[in-house]
């Protein structure tokens, strides 16, 4: 081994390729795997440096910047100075635990983020002791090779060592957004850096063609590791429904303050109240009132929704997704591997003659040919070798055993075609090494074919070509015939078979060849049409996925409406529509048929198709625009590197992870871990429930901080004794009230989440429905609270013991009120309702705990004034708050009863 040193400061765009490599010590076939090893010891992984993250310290005492915390510690000041130490000490108290409880619900907000990014960590193609393999970025080492293609993110620094009309986005390194190309010359040693165009630097972005490079710099040696700081941003865990309610949470706040400063002035100079008195009163107001819990609560939900979105295979990217996929109504899709398993198999074999069927399972490349029920060796028919030989030449994929079970890496259509080679008794390797590949015409979903160059050593040469029968056809003058000669091409013949194989839901590829001459190197898209030579045609199986189905029928439950958009062929396209259970599959358009229609006519054709067949990337994003013009809420899948304008576009784009480009996934919100469109309905669900959960915590905590704080008004207003101490405001508030609406973050989907219609993109959080329930509520909760005190007094108890009944009445109201909440679309009294989850039964428990506390443990009494309360006054409190649930859960009853009617 020679210097692999890589240092960052070799000129490597001023050294031939090969120089390169012999200086980096690797060749064509890639490093061995002890070799790259021992590279990963030395070079360390391949990724940029960490930004520092904010010290714990400096996180906790953030929580105390907070307006009410101010407001406390001025309160624990001023109580000080006038001797009221208990006061004091509470206060004090109350503030600390709550950072404490602030702190913890960020940890874990931030470790649902810290897991996502772990999620997304990049892959690369490389060459390995000669073979083909799929590896993470980050174990990258110099001396790599890597393979390059379109939507490919380059993932170190590389100098191409191999380019088939290779352009790469470099606008990350110098802002200059239009591809440039990419070739293997060396270029001048003092070329800046966006013209040296031998090399590919690590973060850019392939936008076409196919190559390799060979790295030269990896992690923070690259050109982009460099520019340090440039990865430091740390996202921030909130939507704009969560910034918008902070916002709201802020301003109710100032509002607060200010209406507590009137009160202090009104209860001194005109009520004359004591200052102690009224000055312990207007901050138990302000602590009532205001939502401090709000902001840290609803962040919770979004993380734990980001969670459960990750634990389904859905990988949030910006989280105003979350928001956005609980209202999405169409979904629309990719067909394979998203709808389908992708898993491809040969299973019907065209000739010009004959129609084959051939068995097997999985991509093993052993299984039996048919011809007409009976058994046939492929050596009877010689245009089956010809077929096997340009499947696997024609082709970037490769097949390997593992464990017994044989894995693909590359395209699973590949794949098939290698697995159906072996099958036709040909080795893969044998071809391989006898036909050297010269050039390539790489695959994209616009020409939808691919070409290659193939020399032997015997100074023949070929071009192999496959691609959609539709389009190969078009490029073939002569077919194979039974001689092993040429004849005229049979256009009807094959097209009627193709379509015949393809209503069969088959994947069909045609697969065409042409002699060239042996001094021809480079490959043109001219050459390869008008006159190939078909040899025939391949039809795969690639069945649909279980689940997916049933996440279609999901869909059409919870109103929203599933398109599938594909490549493929039209008949095949309609035969997996009807599997999956589309709902009109009688009528599929065609991409030639969308560029006819205008903008009017495709409006109204878009309403009543669920199919698109043969279509390129740039329809997508026409038909993402028309649906949105229709107002609807539009999920978009994509994979390829020409998807993410339809992805950008569309209100959640949605990128497969396996199969998906890189560039694809840069322009997503989501991104699925496993293609399944069954992860982007759970994804939908998971969104919808966040919402509903952020719609539960406003609705109890409003109601709730409403009914505190006007509790305390109206007893000052009234000139009353306060029923409950500003002291125990504190406590409620402050320990209890965050604990409990926290439970509500946790709170799984409903059972009829997916069978009610998208909410609108216009529905707003706080609507008539939400204020009428705040009044409703904090109504009840004044009766409970004055009724009690005022029970307890006529009942001749002291005023301490009063306040007691009344303070647990209160918590006792704010518990039954979170069961209502659980169900707000559904009945709250059933046995799934009450059951509740672990969260919800451990803050109540615990609450329970810490009220007998207060109210029967005597060191706690004397801070808190509370006295025991007799048995059979606390079944009165319980049947307050039962008197409570009926009321509201009655309420609910009717409106929902009410809207039944209407809607029906
Ligand atoms: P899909 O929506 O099913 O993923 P694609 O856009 O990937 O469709 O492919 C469209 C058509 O292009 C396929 O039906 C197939 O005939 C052809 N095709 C797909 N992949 C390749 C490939 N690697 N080489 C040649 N032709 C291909
Ligand atoms: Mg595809």
């Amino acid at each position: 081994m020679k210097n692999t040193g890589a240092s960052s400061k070799t000129n490597w765009h001023g050294i031939s390729s090969d120089l390169t490599l012999e200086a980096l010590g690797s060749s064509q076939n890639g490093l061995t795997k002890i070799d790259a090893e021992a590279r990963f010891s030395t070079h360390g992984p391949n990724r940029m440096p960490q930004a520092p993250r904010r010290n714990s310290l400096v996180r906790f005492l953030l929580h105390f910047h907070n307006i009410l915390i101010y407001v406390l510690l001025g309160a624990a000041l001023i109580t000080a100075l006038l001797g009221h130490w208990v006061d004091t000490w509470v206060i004090l108290t109350v503030v600390v635990v709550n950072a404490i409880i602030g702190f913890m619900q960020e940890g874990k907000a931030e470790q649902a983020m810290d897991a996502i990014r772990h999620m997304l960590a990049p892959q690369a193609n490389v060459i390995r002791a000669g073979e083909r393999a799929n590896i993470a970025g980050e174990q990258l080492v110099p001396g790599d090779i890597v393979i390059l293609e379109a939507g490919d993110k380059v993932p170190a620094d590389l100098r191409i060592i191999n380019a088939h009309g290779l352009t790469v986005q470099e606008a990350i390194l110098t802002g200059e957004s239009v591809p440039v190309d990419k070739h293997t010359h060396l270029v001048a040693e003092n070329a800046a850096l966006g013209d040296r165009s031998c090399m590919a630097y690590s973060g850019t972005l392939v936008t076409s063609g196919q190559g390799k490079g060979v790295i030269v710099a990896t992690g923070s040696d690259t050109e982009i590791g460099r520019i340090s700081g440039l990865l430091s941003q740390i996202e921030t865990l909130t939507t704009p429904l969560v910034t918008q309610m902070n916002v709201f949470a802020k301003w109710l706040t100032i509002l607060i303050l200010v209406i507590a400063v009137i009160l202090l002035a009104f209860g001194y100079f005109v009520a004359h109240y004591d200052f102690t008195e009224i000055f312990m009163a207007v901050v138990g107001l302000s602590v009532a009132a205001i939502p401090e819990g709000l902001p840290a609560v609803l962040t919770i939900t979004l993380a734990i929704g980001v969670q459960a979105m990750a634990q389904r295979n859905a990988i949030v990217r910006r989280l105003p997704a979350i928001e956005t996929l609980g209202s999405v109504s169409v979904i629309c899709t990719d067909k394979t591997g998203t709808l389908t398993r992708n898993e491809m198999m040969v299973s019907s074999v065209l000739t010009h003659r004959h129609l084959f069927t051939l068995e097997g399972s999985g991509y093993e490349p052993k299984g039996s040919l048919m011809l007409e029920d009976a058994f046939v060796s492929p050596a009877q028919h010689a245009v089956l070798e010809e077929l096997a030989r340009a499947s696997i030449l024609c082709n970037d994929a490769s097949l390997r055993e593992h464990n017994g079970a044989w894995i693909v890496e590359g395209d699973p259509m590949e794949g098939a075609l290698l697995s159906f080679a072996g099958k036709m008794d040909l080795n893969t390797r044998q071809e391989q090494a006898s036909w050297a590949r010269t050039d390539a015409i790489p695959f994209d979903a616009k020409h939808q074919f691919m070409a290659t160059l193939n020399h032997d050593h015997e100074h023949h040469a070929f071009i192999h070509v496959k691609g959609a029968p539709e389009r190969m056809l078009a490029m073939c003058a002569n077919q194979r015939s039974a001689n092993g000669g040429t004849e005229p091409l049979d256009t009807v013949y094959w097209s009627e078979q193709a379509d015949a194989i393809a209503a069969l839901g088959q994947r069909v590829l045609a697969i065409a060849v042409n002699p060239t001459s042996p001094a021809h190197t480079v490959l043109e898209h001219a050459e390869v049409s008008g006159s190939l030579t078909l040899i025939g045609m391949l039809g795969m199986i690639d069945p649909p996925r279980q689940d997916a189905i049933t996440a279609v029928a999901e869909c059409h439950d919870a109103g929203i409406q599933v398109k599938m958009i594909t490549g493929d062929h039209t008949k095949t396209a309609a035969a997996i529509g009807k599997q999956v259970g589309l709902q009109n599959t009688t009528k599929v358009l065609s991409g030639k048929e969308l560029d006819e229609l205008d903008d009017t006519a495709l409006s109204q054709a878009i309403l009543e198709c669920d199919i698109f067949a043969r279509t390129n990337p740039e329809h997508k994003l026409r038909l993402v625009m028309a649906l949105q013009a229709h107002g609807k809420t539009v999920a978009m899948t994509g994979d390829g590197v020409n998807d993410a304008p339809a992805l950008k576009r569309a209100d959640a784009g949605i990128a497969m992870g396996l199969k998906g480009s890189e560039a694809a996934k840069e322009a997503a919100d989501l991104v699925l871990a496993d293609d399944n469109f069954a992860s982007i309905v759970a994804a939908v669900r998971e969104g919808r429930t966040v919402y509903d959960n952020l719609k539960k915590v406003l609705s109890w905590t409003l109601p709730t901080n409403a009914g505190e704080a006007m509790t305390i008004v109206l007893a000052l207003l009234l000139g009353m004794t306060l029923p409950i101490t500003p002291i125990q405001i504190l406590w409620v508030n402050l320990i209890t009230a965050i604990t409990l609406g926290i439970a509500l973050a946790f709170e799984p989907t409903e059972k009829n989440t997916m069978r009610r219609p998208p909410r609108s993109r216009h529905e707003l959080l706080l609507n008539g429905g939400l204020l009428w329930h705040i009044v409703l509520v904090s109504f009840l909760f004044l009766c409970g609270v004055f009724g009690t005190y005022s029970y307890a007094i006529d009942n001749g108890y002291s005023v301490n013991l009063a306040r007691t009944i009344a303070l647990n009445t209160l918590v006792v109201m704010e518990i039954f009120h979170l069961f209502f909440i659980r169900n707000i679309y559904s009945a709250s009294l059933t046995w799934q309702g009450v059951r509740g989850t672990k969260v919800v039964w451990a803050v109540v428990i615990s609450i329970t705990i810490a009220q007998f506390a207060i109210t029967y443990l005597p060191l706690l009494q004397t801070v808190f004034s509370t006295e025991s309360i007799p048995f059979l006054d606390g079944l009165i409190i319980i049947a307050v708050g039962i008197a409570l649930f009926t009321i509201i859960e009655a309420e609910k009853q009717m409106r929902l009863a009410f809207q039944k009617m209407k809607g029906e």
